[in-house]
């Protein structure tokens, strides 16, 4: 039992370590087990291009239900599987799945659309990642160009010339990259010259009840003009609201995603409405 010759603040600290320690371990035996057991699931949100009124794509998110604590959001355990060495497990399971049911979907509807896959800056590291990036695709059989990486901004705070190597070579499979929460992640915008880019994936916090007059706006016209001047493309994520996506329609953003066309579906629910999803919407008259 606790002790006070370190002075009760010590020993509690300690105490409350342990507890955390062992849930810890709780947590990572059981994520072990949901991945060889095929307990998480990746899930679609579909993408539409604003100037097509189609749908473009759509991003894959991975769910976790677990019997005893229920939903665990990716918020809470992917930063947990990057400090216990998990997440390249994830990420490459994540890849497959994705390349796997994009396959799928161009086979039977052929329609050219891609499906994007969020990449931990620890997996994007490992020396054999684009080897095994190539592998997939292989195995799949899906074309490179069917396939985006999204990579957060903040996976781009210590650029390192093996990193734009990285990049540059999966540029080289054919393969898009995107850079996803982008504008809350570094201070400096010179990586967006050193690194092939793509897309932009305007974050969240900046598209959350956009209305006219308010600071987000400037923001966001800001952002979809430097992106353009640089030949990238960008997405609007997070879009709830009419007010919202009318604001993004006026300042010519290429692409959205949220909750005001869907949520996250699960397989079976995006393939019933994928061809409902691909008819011309819309919504240019809001
Ligand atoms: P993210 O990549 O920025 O994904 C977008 C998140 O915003 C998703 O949350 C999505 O469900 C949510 N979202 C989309 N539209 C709206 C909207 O209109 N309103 C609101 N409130 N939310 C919206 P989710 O699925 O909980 O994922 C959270 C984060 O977890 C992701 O952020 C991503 O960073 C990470 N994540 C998810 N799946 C994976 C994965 O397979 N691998 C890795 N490395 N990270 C993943
Ligand atoms: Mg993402
Ligand atoms: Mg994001
Ligand atoms: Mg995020």
């Amino acid at each position: 039992e606790a002790k006070k010759e370190k002075g009760s603040g010590y020993v509690q600290y300690e105490h409350s370590m342990n507890i955390a320690h062992d849930q810890l371990l709780i947590l990572e035996t059981k994520l072990r087990y949901a991945i060889k057991q095929n307990q998480i699931e990746l899930y679609y949100q579909p993408k539409f291009d604003l100037k097509t009124n189609r749908l473009m794509g759509m991003e894959g998110l991975i769910r976790w239900y677990d019997a005893d604590y229920g939903f665990i959001s990716p918020e809470k355990f992917i930063p947990f599987a990057e400090e216990c060495g998990l997440i390249s497990v994830i990420g490459e399971w994540a890849l497959k799945r994705a390349c796997t049911q994009m396959k799928m979907w161009l086979d039977e509807f052929g329609i050219d659309i891609r499906v994007s896959v969020n990449i931990s800056p620890i997996h994007l590291k490992e020396r054999t990642f684009v080897q095994r990036l190539h592998g997939v695709l292989q195995e799949t059989g899906l074309p490179a160009k069917n396939l985006e990486l999204e990579i957060t901004e903040m996976s781009l705070m210590h650029q390192t010339e093996q990193l734009i190597e990285t990049f540059n070579q999966i540029k080289d499979l054919g393969v898009m990259i995107a850079i996803d929460d982008f504008g809350t992640g570094y201070s400096s915008l010179s990586y967006l010259k050193k690194f092939p880019i793509d897309i932009l994936k305007i974050d969240q916090s900046f598209i959350r009840g956009l209305k006219p007059g308010l600071s987000d706006v400037a923001m966001v016209t800001a952002i979809i003009k430097l992106a353009h001047a640089l030949n990238m493309l960008v997405v609007a994520e997070g879009v709830e609201t009419k007010e919202e996506l009318s604001i993004i329609l006026d300042n010519n953003c290429d692409f959205v995603q949220g909750f005001y066309f869907s949520k996250p579906l699960s397989t079976e629910e995006f393939s019933a409405r994928l061809q409902d999803f691909h008819l011309p919407k819309i919504w240019g008259n809001l």
